[in-house]
């Protein structure tokens, strides 16, 4: 999932049936707590960052996940880059779960580029988006419980005739025994909006602007609290 994502909650590229789908073999341990450094953050604005902090906390809301944001890149966990562009589109991509850990501490590992138009309830939807995939959750459409058949000459139209990103960011089926997964949810912030002319067999997909019912039930399933009864 470190491909460049087309984000954009406001079109169609972006976005699970009640599912929510973890790897299981870039999970972080359950109470793990993940430091985070902001990479020159005095570039970007100041509500920009909070948006993406509280996305963080969100999920730390439903997930025994402790989110701390801290000054010290090289012991950091996460890095994230965050870039200006021109316009009103939202895009981002992140390294799944603790494969953030082969990462150089001066590369990022969550980038999310922000048109200087865009709204903040789009920002946020992509921050929420690529903080699951930080958390090793992969996207919805490639949970080993999604249905969808791919119309895949459209698809791979639709990303340029890059067969690779047609790949990774839409064909991509996880394998059951990786991964722990919900039933399907075509409400989950970690889904993309996808155009019906995608499909053969339309599944109408809702990816909003916060974690679905399930997003919630399933991180704490994925990381519970202690006492917790699973
Ligand atoms: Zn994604």
């Amino acid at each position: 999932m470190s491909n460049q994502e087309n984000n954009t909650i406001s079109s169609d590229q972006h976005g699970g049936c009640l599912d929510l789908c973890i790897d299981s073999t870039v999970s972080w341990p359950n109470g793990h707590e993940l430091k985070v450094f902001f990479m020159n953050p005095s570039e970007y604005s100041q509500e920009l960052i909070t948006i993406v902090k509280l996305a963080a906390k969100t999920w730390e809301t439903y997930a025994n996940i402790k989110i701390i944001f801290v000054n010290d890149q090289e012991s950091s966990d996460i890095r994230i880059s965050l870039q200006s562009t021109q316009g009103d589109g939202v895009r981002g991509w992140s390294v799944l779960g603790r494969h953030c850990e082969s990462r150089r501490y001066d590369e990022p590992t969550m980038s999310v580029s922000v048109g200087r138009l865009a709204h903040r309830k789009a920002i946020r939807s992509v921050a929420l988006h690529e903080w699951g995939h930080s958390l090793g959750i992969i996207h919805e459409h490639s949970s080993p419980a999604c249905q969808i058949v791919w119309d895949r000459d459209v698809v791979i139209s639709h990303c340029g005739g890059n067969l690779h990103k047609a790949n990774t960011n839409y064909f991509f089926r996880a394998e059951e025994n990786k991964t722990r997964y919900s039933p399907f949810d075509p409400e989950s912030i970690m889904i993309y909006n996808i155009k019906q002319i995608f499909m053969k067999n339309y599944i109408e997909t809702r990816r909003g602007e916060d974690l679905s019912d399930t997003d919630k039930q399933w991180a704490g399933i994925f990381y519970p609290f202690p006492g917790t009864i699973q």
